[in-house]
């Protein structure tokens, strides 16, 4: 598959959004080996102080309708596009979500920062407690889009800059976003002063505590995600940035996921040139090797070393 040659992205210089400093070493490198948005080669470094790995430099807010292409898959997780993967991941994130709500009152007001095009709002309609006031914030005009039509309630924006209610929420989710951050930091101050005092922050994220980062770590390893991936945490970072921005921890483990398993083969083929069509084996839509990768990161997640962090976030009362 050849990259497409086009005008390299505009690229920022950035420091350790926990430590703000810039003491570090790479770790990997890579291209775009998912979407092709640019011929760039990226540089992954780790914060010698926290163990965040970081992208630096990245590209700027300009380059963001490249780097999120129109067939990006979080603007478009649907039954139609995704088939059968799609109905199984749905049960096992409804049964995920709904374990989060236990205990919410029947008012309870949920936000889901950085909801995509709804998928979890979706779920919580379909499988939750029907009184429940259910709201998602999201950067991007697509994904907002594709969340309104299936009339969700959606504010476009940042979360640091759309003027919402203080201590009104009871719970808030970030599944799969703070890693695509600018200011996670910020991000996640902003989204205190919207909970109520003893309100819950949901993180999902990939880990680096993880299996497959320790082998495929210089290059090829999924949760990357060349460039789109800006903070990627392990236990260790994700706790000192709950503390930096006010939080308790009350829970911190992981689950498993098989996506970087299976972007990891992905991209590693894609380098070496292999042919498309087993190049295609491993995608998202390809529920064979999805269904491996879960197994063996199911394991995997029984020595508590699974693909994804899982952390419970609370407001101090
Ligand atoms: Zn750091």
């Amino acid at each position: 598959m050849e990259y497409i040659k086009s005008k390299p992205l505009n690229l920022v210089h950035v420091q350790c959004c926990i430590c703000e400093s810039d003491d570090t070493e790479p770790v990997g490198t890579g291209k775009d080996f998912e979407y092709n948005s640019s011929a760039d080669t990226f540089l992954a470094m780790r914060c010698n102080t926290c163990g965040l790995v970081y992208l630096n430099p990245r590209p700027d807010i300009s380059g963001f309708e490249r780097i999120y292409p129109a067939n990006y898959h979080a603007f478009d997780f649907s039954e139609k596009e995704f088939g059968f993967v799609y109905k199984v991941r749905s049960g096992l994130e409804a049964k995920r979500l709904l374990n989060c709500c236990k205990g919410l009152a029947a008012d309870a007001r949920i936000l889901d920062v950085g909801c995509g095009d709804g998928f979890h709002l979706r779920l919580l309609r379909q499988y939750g407690n029907k009184s429940w006031t259910l709201e998602g914030i999201d950067f991007d005009k697509r994904a907002v889009e594709m969340a309104k039509k299936s009339g969700l309630i959606v504010h476009r924006g940042s979360v640091e800059s759309i003027e919402l209610p203080q201590n009104a929420y009871d719970l808030a989710f970030m599944i799969q976003t703070i890693e695509h951050l600018e200011k996670p930091d910020e991000v996640l101050r902003s989204i205190r002063k919207l909970l109520k005092p003893g309100g819950k922050l949901i993180i999902v994220t990939d880990s680096t505590d993880a299996f497959d980062f320790r082998f495929f770590k210089r290059s090829y390893w999924g949760g990357y995600h060349f460039p789109r991936h800006w903070s990627l945490f392990n236990q260790n970072s994700l706790t000192m940035l709950a503390k930096k921005t006010g939080f308790e921890v009350a829970s911190l483990g992981t689950q498993y996921s098989p996506v970087n398993w299976v972007y990891t083969i992905h991209n590693w083929l894609v380098a070496k040139k292999g042919p498309a069509w087993l190049i295609n084996q491993f995608t998202l839509k390809s529920a064979f090797s999805l269904s491996v990768f879960t197994v063996l990161d199911i394991i995997l997640q029984k020595f508590r070393k699974g693909a994804l962090l899982r952390a419970i976030l609370r407001k101090p009362s």
